[in-house]
């Protein structure tokens, strides 16, 4: 018995954190401290070394606490909680999901270097890679959902850049489609690319999955990226982001955090500490709602289709990657709305409990149109290559119970008047 393991969810009111160091609190107080009092100036001496790599830790010694932008126990008892999710050696956490995705990029592409991602991605991710990156020197190029390993090596032998191939980025579940991408044969592929002197990386946006049912470092992956302002967080009250790995490339991933000073706040980092005792229940309740809501949907005269992994065909490509690398189907549902942009707005327009905007992953349900608000900025000719339409909606199913989400659903699809345009005679 004394080698009980317990689970991530059982440890996540406890786990790094000492009550006989905070009065005996049974919770861990904020930490609203900008620096922290070194008993000795050699103790100080001593914290600045490790911190800034003048020279390796003892094995028995601990970073002492220096300044809240290098480190607090606010953020690194969450991150100690978020590293048991994705059995990580290291996590750090920023200040939002965005910081932590610019923040890896700056820190393993540099000028020169050919970037492989998937497509789609976040509206923000896409704008970073495809604006941001090539204005440094780095080439970029993005792969579709249902090209296989193979193709995407041919494309990168074309490209020519093949020998600067340093990072194959992926978004799966893809956010708005729910396109899935096979984590094992990209990182399988950025293995094939790597030399003793350069390993090409791969990171995964685990957003829409983790960290409960999708964990990217068990099928290779290098890097696990999170916006935690969705799931993690879950609450829609605040903005943070998490990237998991191992030590090594942690290590980077921190000091260019300590530097840029993006790291998450004390206050918010208790928020998300908070968060986290109750993530498996509300993701839990989250997928069972979505399963019922997406069925509902997937029957309904006026959808023309959904995208939900719960609703994958068995002998499908995508449910084979479902099937390996997901452990459920999560609470993410697009549909499409026979129609177009008018019939997708009425729609949204009507919603009563379901609330209309962007974001996801939360307690209330909401709703969104990628075409014109998450998505607004990505270039066109992609979106149609990426099926992102104009009568696509995005809905992030909550806690609520789900025979009132079916309700509301119903009676707004009930004010959709489907433009009978194919019939008309004029
Ligand atoms: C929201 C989101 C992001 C960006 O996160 P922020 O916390 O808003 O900066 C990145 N990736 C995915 C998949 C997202 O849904």
């Amino acid at each position: 018995m004394e080698n009980h393991k317990f689970s991530p969810e059982s440890l996540m009111m406890s786990h790094g954190y000492k009550p006989e160091l905070s009065e005996g609190a049974i919770k861990c107080p904020i930490f609203q401290t900008s620096t922290f009092v070194f008993k000795t100036a050699e103790e100080g001496k001593a914290f600045f070394e490790i911190a800034y790599g003048i020279r390796e830790k003892d094995p028995t010694e601990e970073l002492g606490l220096i300044y809240s932008r290098i480190n607090n126990p606010n953020l690194e008892i969450l991150e100690n909680r978020l590293c048991l999710w994705d059995k990580a050696d290291d996590c750090a956490v920023f200040e939002s999901g965005m910081s932590a995705i610019s923040t890896v990029l700056l820190e393993f592409l540099k000028p020169g270097d050919l970037l492989v991602y998937s497509n789609p991605v976040y509206g923000g991710t896409d704008h970073f890679i495809n604006h941001f990156l090539p204005s440094i020197g780095v080439s970029v190029l993005g792969i579709q959902p249902n090209q296989s390993a193979d193709e995407v090596m041919a494309m990168i032998e074309k490209s020519g850049k093949a020998a600067s191939l340093a990072m194959i980025y992926m978004e799966t579940p893809a956010n708005p489609t729910n396109d899935l991408i096979d984590i094992q044969s990209f990182a399988d592929l950025a293995k094939h690319y790597s030399t003793s002197e350069r390993k090409v990386l791969t990171a995964v946006d685990n957003t829409y999955m983790g960290p409960l049912w999708q964990h990217p470092l068990e099928h290779g992956a290098d890097l696990v990226l999170y916006s935690a302002t969705k799931y993690i967080g879950g609450h829609s009250d605040l903005i943070a982001g998490a990237v998991l790995g191992n030590q090594e490339v942690m290590n980077r991933v921190k000091v260019l955090r300590t530097f840029l000073g993006n790291m998450v706040s004390p206050n918010t980092a208790w928020m998300l500490m908070r968060s986290l005792e109750t993530l498996k229940v509300r993701m839990d309740k989250q997928t069972l709602g979505a399963q019922e809501v997406a069925a509902y949907l997937d029957n309904h005269p006026k959808i023309e289709s959904v995208n939900y992994l719960g609703l994958l065909k068995e002998g499908s490509i995508q449910y084979d990657i479902y099937k390996k690398q997901c452990s459920a189907p999560g609470a993410m549902i697009t549909l499409n709305v026979k129609g177009g942009e008018h019939e997708a707005f009425q729609f949204l327009n009507n919603l009563k409990l379901v609330k209309l905007a962007v974001s996801l992953g939360g307690t209330e349900s909401l709703a969104q149109h990628p075409d014109t608000m998450t998505h607004a900025g990505v270039d066109k000719e992609q979106k149609k290559l990426m099926n992102i339409t104009s009568k696509m909606v995005r809905l992030s199913v909550g806690v609520e119970d789900a025979k009132d989400l079916i309700w509301d659903l119903s009676q707004a699809l009930d004010k959709v008047t489907v433009e009978e345009k194919e019939f008309s005679h004029s």
